[in-house]
């Protein structure tokens, strides 16, 4: 049985990719910020490298080496860019850019050593066109983008594949709050998706059983866009 790691697996579309990866049989650790009733939910902030290295000893501990690893930890943010204060944008990226740097660093020793490894980074669609008042979160999931591209060139030779998957407007937690605030009118964005339908964070977590499965060894440094048919 393999062991991943999925960050983010508290809410939405991480804990979506969890239990997915649980029910096709592999044992499954979670980090996130928030702490769930799970026997393998580990609190750690991935912006913070000694929380994740103590977190994977631990699961390394439990579960074994991390064959398969699953970035889906993310924190949006909504303001015109002029008025952004720095420590806003840092935290942006912080998040959703250097949250990735820390995890698969953490992962790839293990990854390396068997010769096998399945990472894949839950970016976003708004990176196809950009999106208004999100500035510091379109350019963090763009080069997540772009680093999962670089990573998968460098670590093909050790049998890791690297993808991202965007995914276009999900119904998690995280759109709800958009919503609310005023950001997003889901009925709308429904009527401008082709498949006509908020997508589900199953159709996520679908996608990325795919890409971390065996059969799917030949496809690498790919974006999969899980939208609908809505490339914005
Ligand atoms: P969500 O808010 O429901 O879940 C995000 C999870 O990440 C939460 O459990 C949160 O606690 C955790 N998290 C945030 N900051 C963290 C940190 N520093 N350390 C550890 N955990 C942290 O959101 P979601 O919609 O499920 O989003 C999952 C991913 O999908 C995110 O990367 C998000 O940017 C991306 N995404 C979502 C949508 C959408 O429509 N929902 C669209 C495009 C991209």
């Amino acid at each position: 049985m393999k062991s991943a790691v999925v960050t983010g697996g508290a809410s939405g579309i991480g804990l979506a990719v969890a239990q997915r990866l649980r029910a096709d049989g592999m044992h499954v650790a979670t980090l996130d910020l928030n702490p769930t009733d799970d026997e393998f939910a580990f609190t750690a902030d991935v912006t913070d490298r000694g929380q994740v290295d103590e977190a994977l000893g631990a699961i390394r501990a439990k579960l074994g080496p991390v064959a398969v690893l699953v970035n889906a930890a993310g924190l949006e943010s909504f303001k015109r860019f002029s008025e952004i204060e720095f420590d806003r944008w840092q935290r942006v990226i912080d998040v959703n850019l250097n949250g990735v740097f820390h995890c698969v660093q953490a992962v790839l020793p293990d990854m390396i050593e068997a010769g096998w490894g399945r990472i894949v980074n839950i970016s976003s669609s708004s990176t196809h066109s950009g999106q208004p008042f999100m500035s510091a979160y379109v350019a963090a999931k763009s080069a997540v983008n772009g680093l999962t591209k670089s990573l998968a060139l460098e670590y093909g030779p050790h049998g890791i594949t690297v993808n991202a998957v965007p995914p276009g407007f999900i119904d998690t937690p995280m759109l709800r709050k958009s919503e609310e605030r005023g950001y997003l009118a889901v009925q709308q964005s429904i009527e401008s998706t082709p498949v006509r339908r908020i997508g589900r964070p199953e159709d996520i977590a679908a996608a990325c059983a795919f890409l971390v499965s065996e059969e799917a060894g030949y496809i690498t440094g790919q974006i999969l866009g899980v939208n609908g048919g809505r490339n914005t």
